[in-house]
């Protein structure tokens, strides 16, 4: 039998992304599911046959983006008749029929349960005079056996572990993602060894608590453990844990395993237990604060982000200088921090009215964030002088004589590159100085050594 003639005019297609790494994640996993179909992916819409907009119901007017951008996209129809447009992920999920009720011109509406059969969907879209929608949520699917596709980088992202049980009270995630469900391990590990393959060097392993994952007897200490023994990979990340889901045995197994970096994005919210109560966030500030010393006394340089909410409602003044409070004794490494503001859907959208002025909610922000960033510039000085280990990623933009890396911290550094690097090599830096974003190593003595990728 002659082998398969590639199809000489594919559909094209041009996957857009909003929203956080899992997004980024789940729309490799589609450009792969796509090109194994026959599909042919493309780098701007106006080369497209179907756009797709990957997008998240977390952040600020979300809704009102994705409408926007739709109707934006509305104007290469009238050059590509065919053209189809999709709008995926959990503002899919989450708005459903709303969407073609507001953006008659998106041809399908698909939830993040129902990519596998993205196929079929954009077959019966094509012909179809209505949108075609699926959000079915499924709690058995965690895309097992799909090739996300590879973006040829250092630094790659495997999921394993979709949805969330926990519930806050201002969050969508549960009802835009169904039930927590972890990837099984041989599959997890199979992606992983693929990344190392293709040359990826560092791995981050996404979940929305991503330590309470669980496959039947694995925990994430298990899965930690074998990842660690794939050979190329040398840098492990994972996001976003859950403060209360740390076991001492979890963060030994942290401590012992070099190639897990030493940093950590730990969601607080608020530093005061009223308020977390209200949040439904399962934990104390006491449990936090014990937390975060068992971390410290196990992996002692362990960099720490956090998430906070200011202005949740009613929040009063005391309680908003418990979160300034605990942020001064805490001393994060960085924080994202953000005014309270509903999201519909929610538990708190629902039953928990939006009690405090935005004037107030901004003036809290305000404080909160220069507090952290004298906060965080002092963090970061303490690493001028010291040798930093850095994953080399390429020629800085602003000037090519010089490198750009990553610290194992998630740091930007900046270094004199030494001859022969190759993106993805390590190379151990001295760090002459500090902005309040990027550590540099320039100049003589910067450069330590390096170790050639594999
Ligand atoms: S832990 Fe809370 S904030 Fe995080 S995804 Fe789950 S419900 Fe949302």
């Amino acid at each position: 039998m002659p082998p398969p003639q590639p199809d000489r005019n594919p559909t094209r297609v041009y996957v857009e992304t909003y929203g956080c790494q899992m997004n980024v994640a789940d729309s490799d996993l589609i450009a792969g599911l796509l090109a194994d179909e026959g599909f042919a992916a493309v780098s701007a819409p106006d080369q497209a046959d179907i756009i797709l907009l990957n997008t998240c119901a977390v952040r600020e007017k979300a809704e009102e983006r994705i409408y926007g951008r739709a109707s934006q996209l509305l104007r290469f129809k009238y050059t590509n008749p065919n053209l189809l447009i999709g709008v995926l992920g959990c503002m899919a999920e989450h708005l459903k029929e709303r969407i073609a009720e507001n953006a008659p011109h998106v041809d399908l509406i698909v939830g993040p349960d129902a990519y596998r059969r993205l196929p079929d969907l954009l077959r019966q879209a094509g012909s179809a005079t209505d949108p075609v929608i699926d959000v079915r949520l499924d709690k058995g699917e965690t895309y097992e056996g799909l090739r996300p596709a590879a973006g040829g980088g250092i630094s790659g992202f495997v999921t394993i572990q979709r949805g969330c049980d926990k519930f806050c009270t201002f969050c969508i995630v549960p009802y835009t993602r169904g039930r927590e469900r972890g990837t099984a391990p041989r599959e997890v590990l199979r992606q992983v060894r693929d990344l190392a393959a293709m040359g990826y060097r560092e791995v981050t392993l996404l979940g929305q608590t991503v330590n309470s994952y669980r496959h039947e007897d694995s925990d994430f200490a298990d899965l930690l453990r074998a990842v660690h023994e794939v050979s190329g990979i040398e840098r492990i990340r994972y996001t976003s844990p859950y403060p209360v889901d740390f076991s001492t045995r979890l963060v030994r197994t942290l401590a012992e395993l070099p190639k897990v970096c030493n940093s950590l994005h730990l969601p607080l919210q608020s530093g005061s237990d009223v308020v977390l109560e209200r949040m439904r966030r399962g934990y104390t500030v006491s449990d936090f604060r014990r937390i975060v010393d068992e971390l410290r006394e196990h992996i002692p340089d362990i960099s720490i982000s956090t998430d906070i909410i200011v202005g949740f409602p009613d929040e009063t003044e005391e309680q908003f200088e418990e979160t300034l409070s605990l942020m001064r004794d805490v001393r994060f490494d960085s924080a994202f921090m953000f005014a309270y503001s509903e999201r519909e859907g929610t538990y708190a959208s629902k039953r928990i009215a939006d009690s405090i002025p935005e004037a107030v909610k901004k003036e809290r922000l305000a404080r909160l964030i220069r507090q952290q960033e004298s906060i965080g510039a002092e963090r970061h000085a303490r690493w001028v002088g010291r040798s930093v280990r850095v994953l080399a990623e390429g020629p800085s933009r602003r000037d090519p004589r010089q490198w750009f890396g990553r610290s194992e911290d998630f740091k930007s550094v900046i270094f004199d590159p030494p001859a022969g690097i190759r993106a993805g090599d390590l190379v151990d830096i001295v760090v002459q100085r500090a902005t309040s974003h990027t550590l540099i190593a320039t100049g003589e003595s910067a450069v330590s050594s390096a170790t050639a990728s594999a």
